[in-house]
């Protein structure tokens, strides 16, 4: 994975724009990573996928991430300042795409891997939230025994189930990032997701409203290309606009 140009990310924008988030995700990546194949990319863990995005973001725009939230007990707005390292998860063990494990439970052993972009991309038309869990336990978990004989999936108890989700949860801990925040208004505390993707992907649309207005004020002023005048550091390009304004 390398870092992506202006033009590189304003392409992404292009590409991703009207995207589903997943899809987004995906464009990204693909962009950053021409030495994978996207089938080897989509086959990356949810939590390995966006440890690579929390990667590219920084490289992109540094490591203080700001954000807002809501309070959902009072309404307030607050500002959250966190840096990529708040909300890098370090899993126990490195591991593989498409790498197996098993967890026993109660005389059932069972086989699964973690869940990857293919599997949310194929639940994504199931509008139904119990048949898109299903679709998903169905591709994930590969073997099912019971007392050492096979069994099928729709004979495994519910704890069961809930014991395999928890075990990908603590093997994929980047998946699903929270983070706990308390509101200085009035002081109730709550826990809120971290989604690398739809961060990420606000922060670039306003980076690329404010790039492209860089570029039509140069372009304007200097007669550049805009190839050109994106290839420029953002230290020269903001030289040239204190210039244009004088
Ligand atoms: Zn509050």
């Amino acid at each position: 994975m390398r870092a992506l140009s202006a033009s590189e990310l304003l392409g992404v924008w292009e590409r991703g724009r009207g995207l589903p988030s997943v899809q987004r995700a995906m464009v990204l990546l693909d962009s950053a990573c021409p030495e994978i194949s996207s089938d080897s990319l989509a086959r990356l863990s949810i939590g390995q996928r966006d440890g690579f995005l929390l990667t590219l973001r920084e490289w992109a725009l540094g490591p203080h991430l700001v954000g807002m939230a809501t309070c959902p007990e009072c309404g307030d707005r607050l500002e959250l300042n966190l840096d990529v390292a708040d909300v890098r998860a370090t899993p126990e063990n490195e591991h593989e795409p498409d790498e197996e494990f098993s967890i026993a439970v109660s005389d059932y052993e069972v086989q699964f891997r973690l869940i990857n972009t293919q599997d949310l991309v194929a639940i994504f038309d199931g509008k139904d939230a119990v048949f898109a869990r299903h679709m998903l336990l169905n591709r994930c978990i590969l073997a099912v025994h019971y007392r050492g004989e096979e069994c099928p999936l729709d004979r495994l108890p519910l704890s069961v189930v809930n014991e395999v989700l928890e075990r990908m949860e603590l093997l994929d801990p980047q998946a699903d990032v929270q983070l706990a925040l308390s509101c200085p208004s009035c002081g109730h505390q709550w826990e809120a997701a971290f989604d690398i993707v739809s961060f990420f992907w606000t922060e670039i649309e306003s980076w690329v409203r404010r790039i492209l207005h860089e570029v039509h004020t140069l372009a304007r002023a200097y007669g550049w290309r805009e190839s050109d005048i994106l290839a420029m550091s953002p230290h020269r390009r903001q030289l040239y606009l204190e210039l244009v304004d004088e």
